[in-house]
């Protein structure tokens, strides 16, 4: 993802990975706390649960920021990482700007996460557990398995001995799949948004701008009713709802500012 960078607060949490600084905004932790709690929705979520996904939610995300940080050093970069609010950012002040790179750097986050979670599969594989991501989302899993359905895949795993472990491959499953394919989607401020502008951009470089904000409204409005409508989730419907709307007031801003 990509959106401004927070201002520095007394909260903050410091240290280096793989030569990165990174730096933990205390809205990271409060809105990973939110969206643990609301996931439980009817059911109570106890603190085991909520550690988990906090646990998980920080791991993923620093794995998907540090898929983008790579491929930005790979392009002569240095960059730093922040996470913050619903995800994080990968910024540099020296990084390659043109837009080959710009695309990979993008699609490095989401193909971090997807390795991570493929590797995860490997992992239980060779200790003699079965498991799989299969296509498609309506996909059956063996009798007795847990099968998460993630949009266009299916992961299936053999039902660990422990409530833990199981919940912390459902979160790590649906953090790095779900929220990677989600983040794909061509809209402002996702990865995929990212993308959209740069491959329209290429091919009209024109009305590139304008035609991936008219795309990321488009979608994200489409995301709006598809979370009320075919989920039944309000806070999604919310979520696209106002992306929909600031990529709305983007298009007339970029308008105004171009004439
Ligand atoms: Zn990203």
């Amino acid at each position: 993802m990509f959106f401004a960078e927070p201002p520095r607060s007394q909260y903050d949490v410091h240290f280096r990975l793989f030569g990165f600084p990174v730096r933990v905004h205390p809205f990271f932790w409060l809105i990973t706390v939110f969206l643990g709690v609301g996931i439980g929705r009817d059911r109570k979520v106890d603190l085991a649960q909520l550690l988990i996904w906090i646990g998980v939610v920080f791991a993923s995300i620093l794995i998907h920021e540090l898929g983008h940080a790579l491929m930005q050093r790979r392009f002569g970069g240095r960059p730093w990482i922040t996470l913050y609010a619903f995800g994080g950012l990968a910024s540099c002040s020296d990084c390659d700007r043109s837009p080959r790179s710009q695309i990979l750097i993008s699609l490095a986050g989401p193909a971090a996460g997807f390795a991570f979670a493929v590797a995860v599969v490997v992992l239980l594989r060779l200790t003699g557990h079965v498991a799989g991501i299969a296509p498609g989302s309506g996909q059956r899993a063996p009798d007795g398995f847990y099968a998460l359905p993630l949009f266009i895949a299916t992961v299936f795993w053999e039902p660990l001995a422990s409530r833990p472990a199981n919940l912390l491959l459902g979160n790590l499953f649906w953090v790095n799949i779900g929220w990677g394919l989600v983040n794909l989607l061509p809209i402002y401020p996702l990865d995929g948004g990212q993308v959209s502008r740069e491959v329209l951009t290429l091919s009209n470089p024109r009305r590139g701008i304008v035609l991936s904000l008219q795309v990321s409204m488009v979608a994200a409005a489409a995301m709006a009713v598809i979370g009320l409508v075919a989920w039944g989730s309000p806070l999604v419907a919310l979520m696209f709802g106002s992306l929909a709307y600031s990529s709305y007031q983007a298009l007339q801003a970029y308008r105004s500012s171009s004439w």
